[in-house]
């Protein structure tokens, strides 16, 4: 489940498409995205408000389904799964991460970490014990017995990230996760992924509109109108606007590494 075979996709989509309806109008939300994430790879999606990030996300997720296209996760194609063996799937296979961190209020930090293991009466870990070293590995050893309130936005963050491994699925998918924090707790939150990645050898996918933060990943892709556009180079991506990325295409029509600056 751990293993880092390069050849292997946790993640493929091919010429995924999602149409939504806004009254009258159909909003093409994804338009043809094809997407590849290797085991282990840290890759993150970046692109404006609207972008298409969150469904493409929910796609990926098996909480929602595309109009055509198709996803397999973990080689297994989901695209036409009932209800119940998404959730199966998503069970097994998928920690999310979403901006507002949604832990249970009344129950420690710990407490919100072993639910999920109950929930699914996971026996392979003894939900306490299993909560403790999640968080531990986190940095928050001083923190398993506060409750949401008592801890910092950033705080907050990680203790959904040591909750959304607590069944341990191979994949992260985390919508931006940083969203709703300042730049220094984004950058920890950031760095708790990476650890992560490279402590139990997880593939992460993060979503998020802020080139900053896409850049702290080791893969950025651009999602620019429902499209999947390009391969950015991480290294200036904090540089490059949506705006650098259409240019780019205008001028070659293909898929490549964009600069800074629009050539
Ligand atoms: P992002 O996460 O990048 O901000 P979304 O995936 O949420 O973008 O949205 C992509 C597009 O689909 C936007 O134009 C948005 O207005 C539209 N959209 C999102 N959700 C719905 C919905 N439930 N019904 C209709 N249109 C939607
Ligand atoms: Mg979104």
């Amino acid at each position: 489940m751990t293993d880092s075979n390069p050849d292997r996709y946790v993640v493929q989509t091919q010429d995924l498409r999602k149409d939504l309806q806004m009254g009258q109008v159909t909003v093409q939300a994804l338009r043809r995205a094809t997407l590849n994430v290797r085991a282990g790879e840290f890759l993150s999606i970046v692109g404006p408000s609207g972008s298409g990030k969150s469904t493409l996300l929910g796609l990926i997720g098996g909480l929602d389904t595309p109009t055509a296209g198709r996803v397999f996760i973990d080689g297994v194609d989901i695209t036409d799964l009932s209800e119940r063996a998404l959730t199966r799937i998503r069970n097994e296979k998928i920690g999310f991460v979403f901006q507002f961190f949604n832990l249970i209020p009344t129950l420690t930090a710990q407490e919100n970490v072993a639910l999920p293991i109950q929930f699914a009466r996971n026996r392979r870990f003894d939900p306490t014990r299993r909560a403790q070293e999640l968080l531990e590995m986190l940095e928050l050893g001083d923190r398993m017995h506060h409750r949401p309130n008592q801890l910092s936005g950033g705080e907050q963050q990680r203790v959904a990230i040591a909750r959304a491994l607590a069944n341990d699925p191979p994949l992260l998918l985390c919508d931006e996760p940083t969203g709703n924090l300042d730049t220094i707790s984004g950058a920890l939150v950031m760095d708790a992924l990476r650890q992560v990645q490279e402590d139990l050898n997880r593939t992460i996918v993060v979503v998020t509109h802020d080139m900053n933060v896409a850049a702290g990943a080791d893969r950025v892709i651009s999602l620019v109108d429902g499209r999947i556009l390009h391969e950015v180079d991480p290294r200036s991506a904090a540089q490059i606007t949506a705006v650098d990325v259409l240019r780019a295409e205008r001028a070659t029509g293909g898929i490549q590494t964009v600069r800074a600056g629009g050539r």
